[in-house]
């Protein structure tokens, strides 16, 4: 590992001066993903700011019935609190979902957010990778690419997103709550994280220096109906190949509203927002998912090794929206 210096600050405001001090300085949640990827070389930050006691790691009632998630809470503690698994348990579920429980305990929701693909190529610093070294080309493109995108990706990078949480708070209409050097701002998750287009290196729309201080949950009543699914090759420790986070909302029979996003699909948390518009004001029947799932995997583009990943993205979709009306 490379040297490099540590700072610790007491307030967001303090991290983000700290931080601005150089281009490659880096903030250190849990550092579940960051500690591995300067270990492999990948990450070379020259600076860490500690970032415990300076975000959040409280989850609050707010007065318009959303709530608010501290980005220092651990998963551990999101998955546990009876809020969340009340209101949204697709939330709890994804998180349950994902790595180990010593894990969970150390990495923190904005960490979990913010966390790197796991494409072997760009932890493997004797490859050529795009969105580690802009400009050396794309090793999984001709190699292998079995865990990959199908949807959104560029010629560039066919990267995923590995994270389960923010799939599901991508589902329930999340939003992060940042502040950096040009002040503070909300995006909602389905901006949080991009799509490669021909500069991959960048996974999401933050700024250098730009922290995550909170996630806020809207009030969405029928989030309450809400499932994880997540289709891996273990039962237990591994990403998704396939995950659907989805939350409806029925009245007699018929969808009066949808949520579909779907994991381990592309470069991003993957709203299915053509699926939502051709539920909505129907029933929900198998017949009408699958020409739905169909409808928003219509424009896959699969690599050589990962064509099962069409069908059973769709499957995924159907079978999920099925369990939640109780089929
Ligand atoms: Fe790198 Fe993306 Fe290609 Fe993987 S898919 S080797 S992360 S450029």
């Amino acid at each position: 590992m490379r040297p490099f210096r540590y700072e610790r600050a007491t307030d967001p405001a303090g991290a983000v001066a700290l931080l601005a001090r150089s281009p490659q300085a880096a903030f250190l949640g849990g550092g579940t993903n960051l500690v591995d990827l300067m270990k492999l070389d990948v990450a070379r930050p020259d600076l860490l700011v500690d970032l415990r006691g300076v975000t959040s790691r409280t989850i609050e009632e707010l007065p318009d019935g959303g709530v608010r998630v501290g980005a220092g809470v651990s998963n551990s503690d999101l998955a546990a609190d009876p809020l969340i698994r009340r209101r949204c348990p697709v939330v709890a579920q994804a998180v349950l979902g994902g790595a180990s429980t010593q894990l969970r305990n150390l990495a923190t929701v904005g960490g979990n957010l913010l966390q790197r693909t796991r494409c072997g190529y760009f932890q493997d610093v004797s490859t050529a990778c795009n969105k580690r070294e802009p400009g050396t080309g794309c090793s999984a493109i001709e190699g292998h690419n079995r865990d990959l995108a199908v949807l959104g990706s560029s010629p560039d990078c066919i990267a995923t997103h590995p994270s389960d949480l923010a799939v599901a708070l991508v589902a329930v209409d999340a939003a992060v709550r940042t502040v950096g050097p040009d002040g503070s701002r909300v995006i909602p998750l389905t901006e949080l994280h991009r799509l490669p287009g021909s500069d991959p290196q960048h996974d999401n729309v933050l700024a250098h220096g730009e922290l995550i201080t909170a996630v806020d949950l809207p009030p969405l009543p029928f989030a309450a109906n809400s499932r994880y699914r997540k289709i891996r090759d273990r039962a237990s420790y591994a990403f998704a190949l396939v995950s659907v986070a989805a939350a409806v909302d029925l009245v007699d029979g018929q969808v009066r509203d949808v949520r579909i996003a779907l994991g381990g699909v592309a470069h991003k948390p993957w709203r299915a927002t053509r699926a939502e518009d051709l539920l909505r004001g129907g029933p929900l029947t198998e017949q009408r998912l699958r020409r739905a799932a169909e409808a928003e995997l219509v424009d896959a583009r699969p690599q050589s090794d990962n064509a099962f990943k069409v069908p059973l993205a769709r499957n995924a979709i159907v079978r999920t929206l099925l369990d939640l009306a109780g089929e």
